[in-house]
């Protein structure tokens, strides 16, 4: 609980006038709230001494509607407070997990399941939007509340009464502080559970069409009741224990209440006590209930709020690993790649191995070899996706070590194998490039990317919704769009990983000759299964096993006796290529 309360001390020191007015308005209507029975137990013995006037019962009658009203009015505002902080934290944490989403480098989603980061997102937030707002609640009203009625009873009524009385409470706390132990067990096997279902649940909705095309509806459908239904077991073994408390509580009081009756009614007799004492004494005893209660929970809830704070803490304090330290920027297009070797964080082998190549400003780069060979591995260092290998990598005379990340991407364009597009209209899709772009280079883009054909079969054009409230697009057509995004932002670099495998030879073609006469002085670089895109490049690399197997012009490469000739013999007498 303490740890819970530290980690978020930042928190607390920023709103610390807040905080110290809702202990004060605790306090306060806390001693406002055993007033009244103070108040009944009065009346009582006035009416039994015969001592009650019709006057000093209307006094009575008001300042009890006084003080209900004023601890109503107390206790509204600074649980109002607690409550209004909680959701503030939960957005502010929400806020930051989304932005380290957003920066975080592509190691860390392979480490981390999907599900997982949604559970964080959304389920441990609102464990700690309880911890902060009930959980602090509780602690402020049950610890002062529970103090203050203890202090009134022993030294307003009677003190040994109070002493036997509370008598049975330390088993009470026994039995909490225990069952608080096992909820808490079972409640972290029952979260661990809750991501396992997350899980599956993303992946059934994100593999609908795969499950229907080979039917397995019912497979699917069955494991993941096995699922939910583990969930659920889970989950009913902490309710069980958690709906144990409130009776427990409640028998505990009671036999406080059989003491309190029984002993009061002794001392009593003896006129040690009021009759109204004593009713007053019950009353308390009976507002005993529901610190008693909330103090089991309280355990409870911080716990929970702590193990999820943790779980999103160890995502906020996640260091990026490809670091930031640079911030020169990058004028012109040269490229240089020196011996450039990588393996991924995840691999027990070179992806890339020694790799060289040269390029200057216009040059297009073309990039083939088999599935596997780490050609889009050598794209990731380009755009710095992981953490730099050995070698160096020189884009404009500065080693990209040294450039800064965003603004190395501000000047490439990337347009990757999988076309994510936005459920946006096709416009806008193509504006996510440069949101500031003129009609004019709108248009320039469109006519390059060889979209205009396609947008005019289209009902609404541009303005065409693209994904689930919009058409199905071709592949061809998200992939055209997609190159059109990438244009519009006339990047100094331009990447094509696999761009162009959807559309058709002549397409591709045109889109090449757009390219071509477009992009002039900027470097292009074109990743590809077909030989035919990279067929007018300057510089074709073959990469196998991360190394560069073979390398040279289109004409040069035809001559020697290698994997690109085989390839292209395959492709000239009509054979598919083969891997
Ligand atoms: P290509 O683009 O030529 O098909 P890749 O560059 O994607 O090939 O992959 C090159 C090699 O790196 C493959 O052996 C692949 O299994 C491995 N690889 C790719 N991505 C990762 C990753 N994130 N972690 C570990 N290994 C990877």
């Amino acid at each position: 609980m303490i740890d819970f309360i530290y980690k978020l001390k930042w928190y607390f020191s920023e709103h610390k006038m807040k905080y110290l007015l809702i202990v004060v308005l605790a306090v306060i209507s806390n001693f406002m709230e055993v007033i009244p029975p103070q108040l009944i137990g009065r009346t009582i013995d006035l009416i039994n001494t015969g001592d009650m006037t019709i006057g000093t019962m209307w006094l009575i009658f008001l300042l009890f509607i006084a003080v209900i009203i004023s601890t109503y009015l107390l206790l509204y505002s600074w649980f109002y407070m607690l409550f209004g902080s909680a959701y503030d934290i939960e957005s502010i944490l929400r806020m930051r997990l989304m932005q380290k989403f957003l920066t975080l480098s592509p190691s860390f989603y392979e480490r981390n399941k999907t599900g997982d980061l949604m559970a964080k997102a959304t389920n441990d937030m609102r464990s700690i939007n309880r911890a902060m707002g009930f959980g602090l609640i509780t602690l402020l009203d049950a610890s002062t509340f529970l103090l203050t009625i203890i202090l009134v009873m022993a030294f307003t009524i009677n003190l040994e009464l109070t002493f036997y009385a509370l008598l049975p409470l330390p088993l009470l706390i026994i039995i909490e502080v225990y069952l608080g132990r096992m909820i808490s067990k079972r409640h972290t096997e029952s979260q661990k559970s809750f991501g396992v279902m997350n899980d599956a649940a993303l992946e059934v909705v994100e593999g609908v069409r795969l499950t229907r095309s080979y039917v397995q509806e019912e497979a699917e459908a069955a494991s993941f009741k096995g699922k939910t239904k583990d969930y659920l077991d889970r989950f009913m073994k902490v309710e069980k224990l958690d709906a144990l408390f409130q009776p427990l509580t409640i028998f505990v009081v009671s036999l406080s209440f059989i003491i309190a009756f029984g002993y009061g009614a002794v001392l009593v007799n003896e006129g040690e006590m009021t009759v109204g004492e004593v009713v007053t004494f019950n009353i308390y005893l009976n507002m005993l209930i529901w610190p008693m209660f909330a103090m089991g929970m309280l355990f409870n809830i911080m716990q929970r709020g702590n193990a999820s704070l943790n779980r999103v803490e160890e995502v906020l304090q996640t260091e990026d690993d490809v670091v930031d330290t640079g911030d020169s920027i990058v004028e012109s297009s040269e490229i240089d790649f020196e011996h450039v070797s990588f393996s991924y964080p995840a691999s027990s082998r070179q992806n890339l191995d020694g790799v060289t190549i040269h390029l200057k400003a216009g040059d297009t780069l073309g990039i083939v070899g088999k599935t596997g060979s780490g050609k889009t591995t050598l794209i990731r260092q380009l755009l710095k996706m992981y953490p730099a290998g050995t070698g160096s990598l020189i884009i404009d005379g500065i080693n990209i070590t040294r450039l800064n990340k965003k603004e190395l991407r501000q000047r490439i364009g990337y347009v990757s194998q999988e076309n994510i597009l936005f459920s946006r209209t096709v416009k806008d899709n193509i504006l996510f490039g440069n949101p500031g772009a003129s009609d004019d280079e709108l248009d320039r883009a469109i006519e390059v990317s060889a979209l205009d054909s396609d947008l005019a079969l289209m009902q609404k054009g541009l303005q065409t919704m693209v994904g689930e409230k919009g058409v199905a697009l071709s592949g061809g057509q998200k992939q055209r769009i997609s190159i059109a995004r990438s244009l519009i932002k006339d990047p100094e670099i331009l990447i094509f990983d696999d761009a162009l495998s959807a559309v058709d030879a002549k397409t591709e073609q045109q889109i090449i000759d757009n390219i071509k006469r477009e992009r002039k002085e900027k470097t292009t670089i074109i990743v590809t299964h077909r030989l035919s895109a990279v067929r007018h490049a300057d510089v074709i690399v073959v990469l196998e096993d991360g190394r560069i197997a073979e390398t040279g012009s289109h004409d040069e490469l035809v001559k020697s006796d290698g994997w690109y000739r085989r390839q292209n013999q395959y492709y000239e007498t009509g054979g598919e290529e083969n891997d």
